[in-house]
């Protein structure tokens, strides 16, 4: 027993990287059979696929495992608490082992029907008799961990020589010498581009250009063959939602096909209804990657005319601040909101879980009536509130139902200064009413806005005074999103398919993630479907914004025109100057959306130093003048807020160093001590 003992009084370790290998972790050797000393290690069981990962990696000879054999204990079966008592055990092997299909080698008996190829076309020598292995056992002691037992890390054949990879000089020039399957990221890249609709034709002669501009195949993802490419898309072409023709017993399915897309399911109950939460891999490694320390936005709601179950969004934001869905939540409207802390604590969870240190620095909401509490209890971080939503419905329909600019304007000018003075702690319901008495005469807004915003401007109000606004830049890109969303799923021809959650589910993790994966994807530009209006991307309207020269800004009494810049011809008319509830004449604008040219008049009048600031600058400077203004008895605080504000200023520095706007960081930073 005294192995045991050991064993189990070996640290866990976990380390922070997405993968990891056996470099990265201290192996102990500990006495096992028959006097042999085992070399071993534990490891989360959940990140038994992480450590999997990093050791098809290796720089040094790269290769994928498999699993050669697995037995797990049946859940009912009873058992005698033992000690070393195994709920689980899975043997690895390296892919070219351990079947030796070289000439000469051995093949185990059971594995003798293989009839070696006349050519070596197809699979080339893909089993080469490496003896590379290591073994997981999950024990009942401690479930959540994994004993990694590897005591043949060497990639040798039983003769002790390489059998593949750089060393082996026998496996020069074929598959062999790199590793027997393309990359996880050349697979995402494939699937997503077929997803896409690109033609296996296309993908296969941009992959082959590229191999030959770098002289010859370097690695194992050159190696990609055809073959592969056709039968993906083959598969793709013949696979179908539909899994049962009742939509109810098809998700379930569905979630049973695809179990690592999901984070969270509760079917129908008495008491409760259906909730699913859907998160690839690829989200969850972005989620961790973009999230750290960083913000994560919500979006309420999508769908809700069209879908049966409509779809809440989860979004980190990029280096260029654009967002990237990390989760989706689908459940009916009624119960959107409630119960949120079940499928939040288990998205918590499972990012925790591949990364301990995680930790969020604020989480968006865009609806007031929100369980704030829960956010703050699992995620431990700030709140902040978007107000994105609701400027663009007013916007919609500022453009929808009053007939002329002028007026328009007016009426944005009034309840943006009605917002803004909510923001800092003033103003009330009655700030409303005043509003549309003021602005009676433009009956057809007054009605909708009596009719849908009166009931819910309560909560908004108790929002605006109590939490933190998120920037525009934020907004823009949460607006950008939900409009990415739009144009990407609901595009079918036929209506009736948003009926079906099935349809929802297999199209967000295959279609869906795919757009959004080539959005990150460097290489998408040589495609040119990738131009689409169907894909839409590009920079945000606060990005595009940024690149628009002051001279293209020419103000004219009230309003102020921008120059458009691909047809230098037209000019946008942008009312309210200076503000985010500034109106444009451009067609994105007519939409309700923020566009680039109300952008771009914010950050010239700010720029001149005769725009007003944001609410969230407001806020800010508000938030550090407090902590300033603090006793000396609490001076320490005073201290902690300027170095705070130090590191902001170099953080933010370090963004806009490149596009040379150091100078407009300073200046408000000034702002904020001299006030
Ligand atoms: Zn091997
Ligand atoms: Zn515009």
């Amino acid at each position: 027993m005294a192995r045991w003992d050991e064993i189990l009084s070996l640290p866990v370790q976990n380390p922070p990287t997405l993968e990891f290998s056996a470099f990265d972790l201290i192996w102990s050797k500990i006495e096992g059979h028959r006097d042999n000393m085992d070399r071993l290690a534990l490891v989360p069981f959940a990140r038994v696929d992480d450590f999997v990962r990093g050791e098809s990696n290796n720089k040094d000879c790269p290769t994928r495992f498999h699993v050669e054999a697995r037995r797990r204990r049946p859940p009912k079966m009873p058992y005698k608490p033992k000690v070393d008592g195994i709920l689980e055990y899975i043997l690895y092997w390296c892919s070219f082992g351990p079947d030796d299909h070289r000439k000469g080698g051995v093949v185990r008996p059971s594995r003798s029907t293989y009839i070696p190829k006349k050519k070596s076309a197809g699979r080339p020598n893909t089993k080469r008799g490496c003896t590379c292995h290591f073994i997981v056992k999950r024990l009942i002691a401690e479930p959540s961990v994994a004993l990694i037992i590897y005591n043949q890390d060497k990639h040798v054949d039983k003769k002790g020589l390489p059998c593949h990879g750089p060393q082996d000089k026998k496996s020069v020039g074929t598959r062999a010498m790199y590793a027997p399957f393309i990359s996880e990221d050349l697979r995402l890249r494939v699937l997503s581009l077929l997803h896409v609709g690109i033609p296996v034709e296309t993908i296969m002669q941009r992959h082959n250009e590229s191999v030959e501009k770098q002289g010859g195949v370097c690695n194992r993802d050159d190696l990609l063959t055809h073959r592969y490419v056709r039968i993906q898309e083959r598969n793709i072409r013949r696979s179908n939602f539909e899994l049962d023709e009742d939509d109810d017993v098809s998700i379930g399915l569905w979630v049973e096909r695809n179990q690592n897309h999901v984070f969270f399911y509760e079917d129908y109950s008495d008491n409760d209804p259906f909730c699913l939460g859907i998160q690839t891999e690829w989200q969850l490694q972005q989620m961790i990657r973009f999230g750290n320390g960083r913000l994560l936005g919500f979006d309420s709601s999508f769908g809700v005319n069209k879908l049966k179950c409509p779809i809440q969004s989860l979004v980190v934001f990029n280096s260029e601040n654009k967002a990237i869905p990390v989760a989706w939540i689908i459940t009916p409207v009624f119960s959107r909101s409630i119960d949120i802390h079940k499928w939040m604590r288990a998205l918590f969870n499972r990012v925790r879980t591949k990364d301990p240190t995680w930790k969020l620095a604020g989480f968006i909401i865009d609806d007031p009536l929100f369980d704030i509490r829960t956010i703050r209890e699992v995620f431990q971080c700030s709140v902040l509130i978007s107000f994105w939503r609701v400027r663009h419905a007013w916007h919609k329909n500022l453009m929808k139902r009053c007939l002329d600019m002028e007026t328009r304007a007016k009426l944005s000018k009034t309840l943006g200064q009605i917002v803004k003075e909510m923001c800092k702690g003033c103003g009330n319901v009655e700030s409303f009413d005043k509003f549309m008495e003021d602005f009676k005469e433009c009956r057809d807004f007054m009605d909708y806005f009596k009719a849908i915003w009166c009931p819910r401007m309560g909560p908004w109000i108790d929002a605006f005074k109590t939490l933190p606004v998120s920037s525009q830049e934020t907004s823009s890109a949460l607006e950008f999103h939900h409009n990415q969303l739009k144009i990407r799923l609901l595009n079918e021809p036929d209506p009736f398919i948003y009926k079906r959650v099935d349809w929802l589910l297999d199209k967000l993790a295959t279609k869906i993630q795919a757009y959004f994966w080539l959005d990150e994807y460097e290489g998408k530009d040589d495609f040119s479907r990738y131009w689409k209006d169907e894909w839409t991307s590009g920079l945000t309207a606060w990005r595009k914004s940024r690149a628009i020269p002051d001279t293209d800004v020419l103000t004219e009494g009230q309003t102020v025109k921008v120059v458009d810049q691909k047809d230098r011809e037209i000019a946008h008319v942008v009312w309210n100057p200076g503000t985010e509830f500034g109106i444009c004449s451009c067609g994105w604008g007519q939409k309700g959306n923020l566009c680039e040219h109300v952008f771009k008049v914010v950050w010239y009048f700010r720029e001149k130093g005769s725009g007003s600031p944001s609410v969230s600058l407001l806020q800010f400077n508000r938030g550090l003048i407090d902590m300033l203004k603090c006793p000396p008895a609490n001076s320490f605080i005073r201290d902690h807020a300027v170095s705070l504000a130090v590191w902001v200023n170099e953080q933010l520095r370090g963004q806009f160093g490149k596009s040379g706007r150091g100078e407009m960081v300073n200046s408000c930073t000034r702002m904020v001590v001299d006030s």
